[in-house]
């Protein structure tokens, strides 16, 4: 089986983008796949952050994962400060990078100008070694990457073909390694089309986005869990009464009907796509449905769709968050899983860099 691996940071509420970028996809691929899904809580770091709130953050997003359908039958579902190896194999990984390939990262440059000078840790700039780390680790074959993330996977094939050219090759045929090769170099999974998922208000959440494929720079505002304001997201543990509120007050316009991808229409696009991919129905279907409606009778529909999809999840969420040792007991299996695979790999990397093995 080939094999995926993916996870999202425990870093606030998980909302729609996540949903519909990342969770819900999983729940596919696990029928198929070798999975691992992870709570990327060593990731969650890299800004200032709440210590007291991080363990429970935690939790609830690896709850979340069960909530939304993740078997831990079928996939492996783990904390990654539990595998070890993950910090281990980023500094031998960040031996290999050079300062410019993460100087050049867009998210960093963002998310440093955002914070300002004095807040930067050193590891937002080494993040994506880490990420590297998180994929190298399992010989992932494929990774599912929203548009934030396809620059990051692009530095982590790099680093991969990188190290193999250093230390494998016939080096590391040399020590006894197989196949020639330390890492796989792992194929980014591009999810399907319209799950980018942007923010309700247009607000103060522009961020500069570069997209690595079209090669186009351009200002989007996705939804994301540490936007300031919680009017610009809906979270999938959102009460009925807010997600109507939500709904109510988001940004829409003056034209008249309803349709997808008019460019002077981003909210327009964005709400109907949230709505074909709650509702499960076709584009056309929602093309027939709303083309006509107006803004109070879409948004009664859309609110009714949001709650009765959410509903089964926070119900799901409730009866696992209310049996801990079942959760743990998930936790601890899907971490003994990984670091199987994740110790072997790391093992692996100290031979072939020429480390004392030990007895
Ligand atoms: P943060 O603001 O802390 O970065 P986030 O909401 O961007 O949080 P991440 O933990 O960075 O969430 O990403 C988890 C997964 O969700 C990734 O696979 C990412 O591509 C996906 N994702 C995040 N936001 C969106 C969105 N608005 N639309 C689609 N996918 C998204
Ligand atoms: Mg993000």
């Amino acid at each position: 089986k080939k094999r995926v691996v993916s996870g999202v940071q425990p870093t606030g509420s998980i909302h729609l983008g996540n949903y519909f970028g990342a969770i819900k996809n999983w729940v596919a691929l696990q029928n198929t796949y070798d999975t691992l899904f992870f709570i990327v809580d060593l990731h969650a770091i890299t800004l200032p952050y709440e210590a007291q709130q991080l363990s429970k953050a935690s939790r609830s997003t690896a709850a979340i994962y069960l909530a939304c359908g993740v078997d831990p039958s079928k996939a492996s579902v783990f904390v990654q400060s539990h595998v070890r190896a993950h910090v281990e194999l980023m500094w031998l990984l960040s031996s290999a990078t050079p300062i410019g390939w993460l100087n050049k990262m867009i998210q960093f440059k963002e998310k440093s100008r955002k914070a300002g000078d004095e807040e930067v840790g050193v590891a937002l700039l080494t993040y994506p070694v880490l990420m590297a780390s998180d994929i190298l680790l399992y010989q992932s074959d494929f990774v599912p990457v929203g548009e934030d993330q396809k620059q990051h996977l692009e530095l982590t094939r790099d680093l991969a073909e990188r190290v193999n050219y250093l230390y494998g090759g016939r080096k590391w045929k040399k020590l006894g390694g197989r196949g020639g090769a330390i890492f796989k170099v792992p194929e980014p999974l591009i999810p399907p089309a319209g799950a980018r998922i942007m923010s309700l208000t247009d607000g103060l959440s522009k961020v500069f986005y570069f997209d690595l494929f079209s090669c186009l720079c351009m200002y989007i505002m996705l939804m994301s869990k540490s936007a300031p304001s919680d009017q610009s997201r809906i979270n999938l543990l959102d009460p009925k009464d807010l997600i109507a509120n939500k709904i109510k007050r988001c940004k829409t316009d003056a034209f008249p009907g309803l349709e997808f991808d008019n460019p002077e229409r981003p909210e327009c696009n964005n709400l109907l796509s949230i709505y074909q991919l709650i509702s499960g129905k076709t584009k056309e279907e929602v093309v027939q449905e709303c083309q006509n409606m107006n803004w109070g009778a879409f948004k009664t529909l859309l609110t009714d769709a949001l709650i009765d999809h959410l509903r089964p999840i926070q119900v799901r969420y409730d009866e696992i968050m209310s049996d801990s040792g079942y959760l743990d007991d998930v936790l601890a299996e899907g971490a003994r899983n990984a670091s199987e695979i994740a110790d072997a790999t790391v093992n692996n990397v100290y031979q072939a860099m020429g480390f004392l093995g030990r007895r």
